[in-house]
């Protein structure tokens, strides 16, 4: 992302202690809260078949229920150690993205997004995603995307080259969990099902779909409810001028 007002000042990996609301900033850019870092790499953990109640699926060899499920679906093992080493600015840390979506933390500074504009919009909540065909965002439509801050809304859609291209926003009135996006593993190999589409590497299943048992899930899946389309940058002038 880009240069942005300091509330809080650059830190560097020396003098850095690593909570949701400190900012990090990497070569004169913001680095978003659901930004991987080079030292939260994936460690191999094979996945086993587990007997459950409601069916086999997947699990751990050395599984810690509390740590590794999530409405019982198995997630992704990852460190958590934000700021250390480099980061990747075009990818998402899953339990981080897990995190900002259950909590609606801003997906850039981490702060929460029941905030002031959040009482000024309606308890409201600011969704800004890249624009798909030119079309708003839509009543019920699924999302991997955590809400974001007026502030970093600004300036992301100022610096993301992504967002640049075009993006939509809406103000959201809730957010409901549909499922998790995640890898599918094969009942009977036990390996990966490879996507259809190779640039989209996980698959969106519903907490319903008998699938989820043997998903290996990397992101919080949510529905949008009470979307109101806006223009991000009117929206910035009015909240201002309020
Ligand atoms: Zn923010």
């Amino acid at each position: 992302m880009s240069r942005r007002r300091t509330t809080s000042p650059p830190r560097t990996r020396e003098n850095s202690d690593v909570t949701a609301r400190q900012q990090f900033y990497w070569r004169g850019l913001h680095v978003p809260f659901i930004a991987p870092w080079s030292e939260e790499r994936t460690l191999p953990h094979p996945v086993v078949e587990r007997p459950r109640s409601e069916g086999a699926g997947i699990g751990y060899a050395d599984e810690f229920s509390r740590a590794d499920r999530r409405h019982d679906v198995l997630w992704v093992r990852r460190p958590v150690l934000r700021g250390r080493g480099t980061p990747d600015l075009a990818a998402v840390h899953p339990l981080r993205q897990r995190q900002a979506m259950s909590h609606m933390l801003c997906q850039v500074c981490g702060e929460s997004t029941f905030n002031e504009d959040f009482g000024r919009w309606g308890e409201r909540h600011l969704i800004i995603a890249r624009a798909v065909e030119g079309r708003p965002l839509r009543e019920g439509e699924r999302t991997t995307t955590p809400p974001v801050c007026r502030p970093c809304a600004v300036e992301a859609a100022e610096a993301c080259p992504h967002l640049r291209k075009g993006h939509v926003a809406a103000l959201v009135k809730r957010t409901q969990p549909w499922g998790v996006a995640g890898i599918v593993y094969d009942p009977r190999t036990l390996l990966p099902i490879p996507p259809e589409n190779p640039k989209e590497p996980l698959a969106e299943v519903a907490f319903e779909d008998p699938v989820i048992r043997w998903t290996l899930a990397a992101r919080d899946v949510v529905t949008l409810h009470g979307c109101t389309p806006v223009d991000l940058s009117e929206l910035a002038a009015l909240s201002v001028a309020v």
